[in-house]
């Protein structure tokens, strides 16, 4: 059986989880939060299994389009300065509640992300404890 790892998430700004406990993907709780298209405001749920891209939303998003995230807690913009090394569009910034972070590309469809722990050995020791609780 394949191991997932799933990556719990606050915001940046004021430390408030992103997890909703109540909307799973795959069995884990996904990252809710805010977003606005050109056309419309709503929310997504991504999936939190890294490498997993599904995402469920309640505004239509269309391919290849870029879309702001914002967190529903602090209503701050997680839109980050540094571009996508795929498609160049503006990347999205969570941190990891054990530490660390992830950045996501904001458009629709690609497939870039990328972790960053802060001190490696230690953060990925903190999860796989974190996984092996059933968190
Ligand atoms: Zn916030
Ligand atoms: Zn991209």
């Amino acid at each position: 059986m394949k191991k997932y790892i799933s990556l719990a998430v606050k915001c940046p700004h004021c430390g408030e989880s992103l997890m909703d406990l109540n909307h799973l993907i795959h069995g884990y709780p996904s990252v809710k939060v805010n977003i606005e298209t050109k056309r419309a405001r709503g929310v997504i749920w991504l999936c939190s299994i890294y490498d997993c891209f599904d995402h469920e939303n309640n505004i239509e998003l269309r391919e290849d389009e870029e879309v702001q995230f914002y967190c529903p807690h602090c209503n701050q913009s997680l839109m980050l300065d540094t571009r996508c090394n795929l498609c160049k569009a503006q990347m999205v910034g969570f941190n990891i509640k054990v530490g660390g972070k992830v950045d996501i590309c904001s458009r629709k469809g690609c497939k870039n992300h990328y972790v960053v722990f802060e001190n490696l050995a230690d953060e990925i020791n903190k999860f796989y404890q974190e996984y092996g609780t059933g968190e």
